[in-house]
């Protein structure tokens, strides 16, 4: 299975990358988590007829941006697209007139599912929780191939983020912050944050996306921060376009 980095941004596209949006590519499914502006690359991965599915975390606009984009796709088996309860109105407002090409008139079939907490067979096992954030903010834990993937985007440090990524294969989640920087009124994580999440789950591995464009603003900067962990070993430092077989 591939874990395939489309954007690691949060909040805006500089140098570093595009806003966030991440690819699974594992044997019966495509699987793309969030849709900021690195959703654009997705067909650079996806060359043959496998279902396409969309999570949607939240609708803070880094998470939604790339979504006017969808038009340049052509999903042969269409596309599911998941997200929690208003997420059918946030499209029908924001993929439509006068933005951009209304969903209905995409060049592939799109369906829109609301989910709630709890566990799914959609046919993969997901579970869904919400995480600590400004705004709701659905996680999701991916049962495919054999491997456990946790995604935890925008949040702080919270109960249902470990309980997502128990035991995971890969916990894929976010570094908005630099080390030791908080944001109680806005949670985020800091790269020491994140590590104890994955501590306390038992993950096997950590992957860093969602860095802070204002506070991350090269490469050198994520790599940097991450040397502040000290509680987890398997730490992969999220770029664009970066391909992590697990
Ligand atoms: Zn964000
Ligand atoms: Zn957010």
């Amino acid at each position: 299975m591939e874990i395939i980095f489309l954007g690691t941004n949060g909040w805006y596209d500089t140098d570093t990358g595009n806003t966030i949006s991440t690819l699974i590519n594992s044997d019966k499914y495509h699987i793309i988590l969030d849709a900021g502006n690195g959703i654009y690359k997705a067909d650079r991965y996806i060359q043959d007829d496998l279902p396409v599915y969309l999570f949607l975390s939240h609708f803070h606009l880094d998470h939604i941006e790339g979504l006017h984009v969808l038009n340049k796709f052509r999903f042969s088996q269409g596309m599911h697209i998941f997200g929690q309860k208003g997420t059918r109105q946030v499209l029908d407002t924001i993929v439509n007139e006068p933005f951009t090409v209304p969903l209905s008139k995409l060049p592939f079939a799109v369906e829109v599912r609301e989910l709630s907490e709890g566990p799914y067979k959609l046919p993969f096992p997901l579970e869904c929780r919400f995480l600590v954030h400004a705004s709701p903010c659905m996680g999701y834990r991916f049962d495919l191939d054999g491997k456990v993937v946790a995604y935890c985007p925008d949040t702080g440090i919270c109960e249902n983020a470990v309980l997502l990524a128990e035991d995971a294969d890969l916990l894929i989640t976010e570094c908005s912050h630099k080390p030791g920087e908080q944001s109680p009124d806005w949670p985020h994580l800091n790269p020491e944050d994140a590590a104890e999440i994955a501590r306390r789950a038992k993950a096997k591995r950590l992957a860093l996306t969602h860095f802070d464009a204002g506070r991350y603003t090269t490469i050198q900067e994520r790599l940097d921060a991450v040397k502040s962990i000290t509680n987890f070993s398997d730490v992969i430092v999220g770029r664009d376009n970066v391909v992590l077989e697990i």
